[in-house]
C-alpha cells in the first residue's frame, strides 16, 4: 500500500499535508470514555497506551521492539507508533486477539534492495542451516538460534536477505540478516541484537519530524477495589453435590439474579474497572464455569435464555465441551479462560513443569480458538508465591482463587476470591451468598 513513490522528495510535502489531516493523538478519540492502560517513558518521552501496551508487555517488550519513539496516531484506518526497532499497527478489523501487527519494515526497507547480492532470492539452498523456499533465503548459527528463542516467524518474520557485512551510517561494519519485521545484527565479538529498523522506517516514511517531540505523561487511572460476587460452578443438570447443581436450582438462581436486578459481566469487565479506568454495570456478577464439563452446555443455554454472559475456566490439554461447543461458547458472546493444561496441583510442580501448564495452556486456547487469554483459575485453588510469580511470567492479566467471598482489590489481582455455588444451596442461601458480596 505504501509505494516507494512515496519516497520521492517532490511528493514530501503532499504527504506530510496528507499525514498531518490524518494524525489524531488517540487520547483525543471521541467515545473512549475510560482511560487506558497507560506507561509512559520518560527516556523520549513518549506514552504506550492499550491495546498497544499489552501487545509490547506480551511479546518482547523493550528487548525487542526499543523505546517508543512517537505516540500512537492515526494514519487512514490504521493506529500506529513508532518504537526504536520496531512499528507497531492495530487492525481493527482483524479477529480479537490478534488486532495488533508487527509492521514489516524490514521488507520495506528491503524492497529498495532486491538488486543487491545478499538479497537476491536463491533457488536452491546454500550451505548449512535452514533454508526457506517462501523467501529463498536461508537462516543460520547464532542469527538462527536468536530468530527461534524470540519469537521467530511471529515476530521476525522470513528472512529476505542472507548474512551479509554492511556498514551504517556512524557505525562500524556490522554482520546483518534482514527479516520481515526486523534487522538481526552481530556486532563483533558482541552478541546477537536488533537493528534500530523502526527509527529507519520512521525517517524512510518521511513523517512529520514533530511526532518525535516529547508529549507529557498520559494520566493513569488509579486501581481500584470493588465487592462483587464471583460465582464459581462446575457441574449444572447433573445430580446434586459440592460440584453438582440441578438445572431447576441453577434456572433459579440465573432468574433470582435477574429479578434482583445483577447484570452478568466477564472477567475482562472486571479487571478493567480495576486497572483501567473500566465501567460496570449496577450490581455486577460474574459467572464462573471450571473444568470444561460436558454438563455446562446445559447452563450455556440457560444463560443464553436470559442474555447472560458466563465464563468458563477449561483446559488447554482436552476437555469434556467439544471444541465446536467450545467455539459456539465462544461466538455467543461468552467469555473462556486457562484452568491450566491438565489439572494439577501447581504448588507441587517443578519450576519447568509450572511453565508448561501455564504457558502452554495459554498460547494453545489462543491459537485454537483465536481469542486472547488473560484470566487464570488455579485448579484445586492451589497457589503459593512461586505459582503466582509464574502466572505473572506466563503473561496473564489476572487469577482466581476457588473460594474467598466477594473483595476483590487490586492487590490481590493474582488470587481474587470466588463464591462457590453448591448444591445444597437452597434459593435463600445462595440470595444470601450474592447479596453478602454486593456493595
Ligand atoms: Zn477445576
Amino acid at each position: 500500500m505504501w509505494g516507494r513513490a512515496l519516497f520521492a522528495r517532490r511528493r514530501l510535502s503532499l504527504v506530510v499535508v496528507l499525514l498531518l489531516t490524518l494524525l489524531v493523538p488517540l487520547a483525543a478519540r471521541p467515545g473512549s470514555a475510560a482511560a487506558a492502560r497507560n506507561q509512559f517513558f520518560p527516556q523520549t518521552g513518549h506514552n504506550i497506551t492499550d491495546p498497544f501496551l499489552r501487545f509490547y508487555e506480551q511479546s518482547g517488550g523493550l528487548t525487542l521492539f526499543g523505546l517508543p519513539l512517537t505516540e500512537a496516531f492515526n494514519e487512514g484506518a490504521l493506529t500506529i507508533q513508532y518504537f526504536e526497532r520496531a512499528r507497531l499497527e492495530w487492525h481493527t478489523n482483524y479477529p480479537v486477539g490478534r488486532q495488533i501487527e508487527i509492521g514489516q519494515v524490514g521488507r520495506e526497507l528491503a524492497a529498495t534492495r532486491v538488486d543487491e547480492a545478499p538479497f537476491r532470492r536463491l533457488a536452491v539452498p546454500t550451505g548449512v542451516g535452514t533454508f526457506f523456499p517462501e523467501t529463498g533465503h536461508s537462516l543460520r548459527g547464532g542469527f538462527a538460534d536468536y530468530w527461534r528463542a524470540n519469537g521467530d516467524l511471529t515476530v521476525f518474520g522470513y528472512p529476505l536477505s542472507e548474512e551479509f557485512a554492511e556498514t551504517l551510517p556512524g557505525a562500524t561494519p556490522l554482520t546483518v540478516q534482514y527479516f520481515e519485521r526486523a534487522r538481526l545484527e552481530l556486532p563483533t565479538p558482541s552478541r546477537v541484537g536488533l537493528g534500530l529498523l523502526g527509527a529507519q522506517s520512521f525517517r524512510q516514511r518521511a513523517y512529520p519530524l514533530a511526532l518525535l517531540a516529547p508529549a507529557s505523561a498520559l494520566p493513569a487511572p488509579t486501581p481500584r477495589a470493588l465487592t462483587i460476587p464471583v460465582l464459581e460452578y462446575h457441574d449444572v443438570g447433573f445430580g446434586v453435590g459440592t460440584y453438582q447443581v440441578t438445572l431447576p436450582a441453577f434456572r433459579a438462581q440465573l432468574d433470582w439474579l435477574q429479578a434482583n436486578g445483577y447484570t452478568a459481566v466477564t472477567l475482562t469487565d472486571v479487571y478493567a474497572y480495576m486497572f483501567e479506568g473500566g465501567d460496570l454495570p449496577p450490581k455486577p456478577v460474574v459467572i464462573t464455569f471450571d473444568d470444561g464439563r460436558a454438563s455446562q452446555w446445559n447452563a450455556v443455554q440457560e444463560l443464553n435464555a436470559r442474555g447472560m454472559k458466563g465464563v468458563f475456566f477449561i483446559l488447554g490439554g482436552g476437555n469434556a465441551l467439544s471444541d465446536g461447543q467450545v467455539r459456539q461458547i465462544i461466538a455467543q458472546g461468552h467469555e473462556i479462560e486457562s484452568h491450566t493444561m491438565s489439572h494439577p496441583q501447581l504448588s507441587r510442580l517443578s519450576d519447568a513443569q509450572l511453565v508448561y501448564e501455564l504457558v502452554r495452556s495459554k498460547q494453545l486456547l489462543e491459537a485454537k480458538y483465536g481469542v486472547p487469554i488473560r484470566y487464570l483459575a488455579y485448579p484445586y485453588g492451589d497457589y503459593d508465591n512461586r505459582v503466582i510469580n509464574a502466572t505473572i511470567a506466563a503473561g496473564y492479566d489476572g487469577a482466581l482463587a476457588a473460594w474467598g467471598g466477594g473483595s476483590w482489590t487490586p492487590q490481590k489481582r493474582w488470587q481474587e476470591p470466588r463464591i462457590i455455588i453448591t448444591g445444597f444451596a437452597t434459593i435463600g442461601e445462595f440470595a444470601g451468598l450474592v447479596r453478602g458480596a454486593t456493595r
